[in-house]
């Protein structure tokens, strides 16, 4: 992904960056920090400001075509000039925590279980995670929260790492996923939690276990066996 900054380094927030295009409303960066949605992971909001320092909110970010491209909320951007950039950083913050989260979750369940993700939606207040679990009990459910839960506690370094692709698809658990993955993509990057979790993706996350808190699980549907719905929340550490 072209000029994406939050690809090595999920703690940017503020930055500078040139407009590259401008059709409208719809923005092109030579660097961002924006995330687009995808991989169940929403947008980022936030804000670019001009060089005469007007405003513009931006309400959406999306991919196409290996480049980032932000919608803002009025015209008058420019291709050429510089601005300053600013991520609603509360909510980025709060989706990065959501999202090693659902990670280390969801390697718990697959631990025990074998099941895989069928579908997932991080969001602000509470997440969603889909398996094809056969036993969907809720005790037990309970229990790999609370397995996650003591995981997320020990304070483990997050590790962000680009690897060859040839290389990467050695490993088991990033060629489950590797059918869902472009080809023309030479380089993965990988994030892994030493010892818990290790795949291939394009998501922002946290540094340490320690800063996402404590995963509660708020409710459970069942939605047939391939779509057993997971719902939690996050809370701080005791
Ligand atoms: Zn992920």
């Amino acid at each position: 992904m072209k000029g994406a900054l939050y690809l090595s380094d999920s703690y940017i927030r503020e930055w500078e960056a040139m407009v590259e295009a401008a059709e409208g409303r719809i923005i092109l960066l030579d660097s961002t920090a924006f995330y687009p949605a995808g991989g169940g992971q929403p947008a980022d909001k936030g804000i670019m400001k001009n060089p005469d320092g007007r405003v513009f909110s931006v309400l959406s970010v999306s991919k196409r075509d290996g480049r980032i491209y932000h919608e803002v909320d009025s015209d008058g951007l420019k291709a050429g000039e510089s601005v300053s950039c600013e991520l609603d950083w509360e909510r980025r913050y709060r989706l990065m925590r959501m999202h090693t989260a659902t990670h280390i979750l969801c390697a718990v369940i697959h631990k025990h279980t074998r099941a895989l993700i069928t579908g997932n939606q991080l969001d602000v207040e509470r997440t969603r995670v889909d398996f094809n679990l056969d036993d969907f009990d809720k005790n037990k459910v309970q229990g790999y929260a609370d397995e996650a839960n003591k995981i997320i506690a020990q304070g483990k370094d997050v590790r962000i790492y680009f690897m060859k692709r040839g290389e990467a698809l050695s490993i088991p658990s990033v060629v489950k996923l590797a059918n869902s993955l472009p080809p023309q993509i030479e380089e993965l990057r990988i994030v892994e939690i030493p010892g818990i979790d290790l795949q291939a993706d394009g998501g922002t996350q946290v540094r340490n276990t320690s800063e996402i808190g404590r995963i509660r699980i708020e409710a459970m549907e069942n939605k047939g066996k391939n779509n057993r719905r997971i719902y939690f929340t996050l809370e701080q550490a005791l």
